[in-house]
């Protein structure tokens, strides 16, 4: 059954048959969308978003940035198109699910006595997309026509990088005209009171040390070998790993975005117990703050690999150098105009650097300021994790915190160079 124009949650039809808030229903049926990596059902969300867009009566976009990868694009005109727009994003893949740790199908979306709505996706990410949806829908029904344009933008493949997703589509002209001011995107749920509101992100640097050495029979003692490179290779980067982690633990304003982690995560070498190798690599995966001197940070990596003998040297798998942060000073009227909205409905907002990456990197890496904010409070965190869930409660609040965002940020007024 089709819901009427002004579809769930405004204008009388405030629930299902069954009692159910039609924004719970709605993100449940989204909920059973396998958009679920290695092989997403993309059509399947592709096919919801159009008949959203249908009864949101908005133009609704789609384009295809690589083979089978559509980034789809619903746009709420504003009244004043020429100012610069508001970039609603979210990712409509989500991760593989482990179904013999969950307690119920993890594509159901049971929903227990308490309300908690257990599936894939109900925190990353599934329950923004559903509440931006709803926000628009009831601000459309309030009658509401806001100053500057929303794009409500959903795009694949987060969950594997982004490079077929938001990585492809920031490069593409069509991204260009949507003449994006402010972005908001994915967080992270706060176990307290608070909400969580992120700025930046670590980068992801994976590095592989390659420790070559004399090789020679295994009953020797052999000069200058690979093992022993390796090892003080292993002693600088897991030293480090410990003051840093000491840094976390001591200091009561840091959280893990604060920090540069490392984690040694594989080793490779050796063909036979008696055989001294030539060769013995070591692999690291660091995240770093978009607050350390990256270049400064790479010739101390370069100084270990001296010091752990001749010939040592590093290569890079992964190497992000994207230290572009979004301005959280009050005289930034993006910032200040997120800020008062929340401060308006007494909410009390943590400003932290995203522990991992999401596709807000991209965004910003175009210069776009953009904050990751999902408006989970009381939850535990559980992206990626077995029996992710969301409470029904938590998320109805926050349709009602992204109306008031949305229409905070639309109405930003002009700057100088818009007039
Ligand atoms: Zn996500």
């Amino acid at each position: 059954m089709l819901p009427d124009k002004d579809g769930p949650g405004v204008g009388g039809r405030q629930s299902s048959p069954e009692g159910e808030d039609l924004s719970v229903s709605l993100f449940r049926e989204y909920l059973r969308l396998k958009t679920v990596h290695p092989d997403p059902d993309y059509d399947a969300a592709l096919r919801f978003l159009d008949r959203i867009a249908e009864e949101l009566d908005l133009p609704m976009r789609k384009i295809e940035v690589c083979p089978g990868r559509v980034v789809a694009i619903m746009t709420w005109e504003g009244k004043n198109p020429p100012l610069k727009s508001v970039l609603l994003n979210s990712h409509t893949d989500v991760v593989p699910v482990y179904q013999e740790h969950w307690k119920y199908d993890a594509f159901s979306a049971f929903k227990d006595a308490e309300g908690n709505i257990y599936a894939r996706g109900t925190q990353d990410m599934k329950c923004v997309t559903i509440q931006y949806i709803q926000a628009v829908r009831r601000l459309k029904a309030e009658g509401r026509k806001l100053m500057r344009t929303v794009h409500l933008m959903f795009v694949p493949d987060e969950e594997v990088g982004g490079h077929k997703g938001m990585e492809s589509f920031v490069k593409n002209p069509e991204f260009q005209k949507l003449n994006i001011g402010f972005a908001l995107d994915e967080g992270l749920a706060n176990p307290g009171e608070a909400f969580t509101v992120f700025y930046g992100e670590r980068n992801p640097w994976w590095i592989t040390i390659h420790c070559p050495g004399s090789p020679g029979h295994g009953s020797r003692f052999v000069e200058n070998t690979a093992a022993e490179k390796l090892r003080h290779v292993m002693n600088s980067f897991l030293d480090f790993r410990e003051k840093e982690k000491q840094r976390l633990n001591t200091s009561e304003c840091f959280t893990l975005g604060d920090v540069t982690t490392v984690n040694m995560t594989m080793v490779k070498g050796g063909v036979a117990y008696n055989v001294i190798p030539a060769e013995m690599d070591v692999s690291f995966d660091l995240r770093i703050p978009p607050t350390v001197n990256l270049q400064e940070f790479e010739r101390q990596i370069k100084e270990w690999c001296k010091e752990a003998g001749e010939d040592v040297t590093y290569e890079f798998a992964q190497k992000h150098m994207n230290q572009n942060m979004t301005s959280t000073e009050e005289n930034d009227p993006w910032w200040s105009a997120f800020s008062a909205a929340c401060k308006a409905m007494n909410i009390t907002l943590e400003k932290e650097i995203f522990p991992a990456a999401t596709d807000s990197r991209f965004i910003r890496a175009v210069g776009i300021p953009a904050i990751g904010f999902s408006p989970m409070n009381r939850t535990p965190i559980l992206l990626h994790d077995h029996n992710e869930f969301l409470n029904e409660k938590v998320f109805l609040k926050g349709i009602s915190v992204f109306e008031r965002l949305i229409s905070a940020l639309a109405s930003v007024p002009a700057f100088p160079d818009e007039a």
